[in-house]
């Protein structure tokens, strides 16, 4: 391990506080350092292992895939490409799909389509979007001015123009930020992942959907980290009771490779023509087959059991010693601790064989949707003593 660290902070560029584990293997919800120790992994690659390592039917469909031809570029047709457009298409009720490849592109690709509506419907200036403070939308230099948490802004100046962000579950702050100037959108997450593991209020959503509507201001829901069945629903929106007019996507629905996707509703689902926008790897023949093996599973057995799951993390560390507060819906869990900083907890975690996520001031658990329910009541329990510890 020390020469790999020593090679990867030689030769990698300087971006991650990685944790000092090295993973060679896995299976299901458990990783395997170079060691041989056993690990349960309850953050899923940052919620993208939708069915844990090593998951017999994504490994199927990618590599029936990878055996007829790995790449064509957009010139062409393939097959799963359209296949998981439907299938994301039918089980939304939006019209059209984007694919890209992570979920800073998808949230770009929303951003277009919101700026050319609104420039073809109400006009040139029309091109502002609303953001809430504490949301995290990707790192480009567009998502980062799309992202409510100034401390990513400040070394890269300037962004691209046209964002301003309000009060999250605050409709009045909504409403007044989006009258200071023409808006063409507002775009939230409907579960703030990076922001704290924060799930929005419904009557707020509901609002805010509700004056979008009305003002023909577009609702962009970035599902990248709450979709593809982590919330509880396929779709955290969904949980909320309002439609959205573009869904972005990601992490998850790749089931481990790089795949992104932005859906578009009735009112812009023509938006776009050819030219438009584009993507080299877009809509890759092996990430979209995974991409139908994953989605075709996440049905409502498996959303009853992530809730189920959900319930129990809740009832286990809710009120228990050194835990301020859970938060968040479904398998996306923020756990407040007491007396300890959230790092403290990760690394006590650590050693006692449990891998965690933080968010902001909290631990956060992001394991894959099918965990089984033994490997949950384990990793629960080592993370209910380091924090009362
Ligand atoms: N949007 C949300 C809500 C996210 O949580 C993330 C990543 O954590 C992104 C966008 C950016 O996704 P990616 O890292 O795939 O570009």
């Amino acid at each position: 391990m020390s020469e790999l660290k020593q090679i990867d902070q030689t030769y990698i560029a300087n971006t991650y506080a990685r944790f000092p584990v090295e993973i060679v293997s896995g299976k299901g919800s458990i990783l395997v350092d170079e060691t041989g120790k056993e690990y349960i992994d309850m953050g899923s690659g940052i919620a993208v292992n939708a069915f844990g390592v090593g998951d017999e039917v994504w490994k199927q469909a990618v590599t029936e895939q990878i055996n007829l031809v790995q790449h064509t570029s957009n010139l062409y047709y393939t097959a799963p490409g359209p296949r998981l457009a439907k299938l994301l298409c039918e089980k939304t009720g939006m019209k059209k799909v984007f694919f890209g490849n992570s979920g800073a592109e998808a949230n770009e690709c929303a951003i277009k389509v919101a700026r050319k509506y609104a420039a073809e419907k109400k006009g040139p200036d029309c091109f502002t979007i609303v953001t809430l403070w504490n949301s995290f939308h990707g790192r480009t230099i567009t998502t980062l001015a799309a992202t409510g948490q100034n401390h990513y802004h400040e070394l890269f100046q300037p962004l691209t123009p046209g964002f301003v962000h309000a009060k999250a579950n605050d409709l009045d702050d909504v409403i007044r930020v989006a009258e200071a100037q023409p808006t063409a959108a507002v775009m939230l997450e409907c579960v703030q992942g990076e922001g704290g593991v924060v799930a929005l209020d419904e009557d707020f959503v509901k609002g805010v959907a509700q004056y979008a509507a009305a003002h023909d201001i577009l609702l962009i829901t970035d599902e990248v980290q709450c979709g593809n069945g982590r919330s509880g629903a396929l779709y955290a929106y969904m949980n909320y009771g309002v439609q959205p007019d573009i869904v972005t996507t990601a992490k998850g629905i790749g089931g481990g490779l790089p795949l992104g996707a932005c859906l578009l509703g009735e009112k812009v689902q023509n938006v776009f023509g050819p030219g438009d926008h584009g993507s080299t790897f877009g809509a890759n023949p092996v990430c979209c087959a995974g991409g139908v093996s994953i989605l075709s599973r996440i049905d409502d057995a498996l959303l009853a059991d992530v809730r189920e799951k959900s319930a129990y993390i809740f009832k286990a560390l809710g009120g228990a010693p050194g835990i301020k507060c859970v938060t968040g819906m479904g398998l996306m869990i923020g756990i407040l601790p007491e007396k300890k900083t959230a790092r403290e907890v990760v690394d006590l975690c650590i050693e006692k064989g449990v891998l965690c996520l933080t968010a902001k001031d909290r631990v956060r658990l992001l394991p894959a949707l099918n965990i089984p329910m033994e490997t949950l009541k384990k990793a629960v329990e080592v993370i209910r003593n380091a924090c009362a510890e």
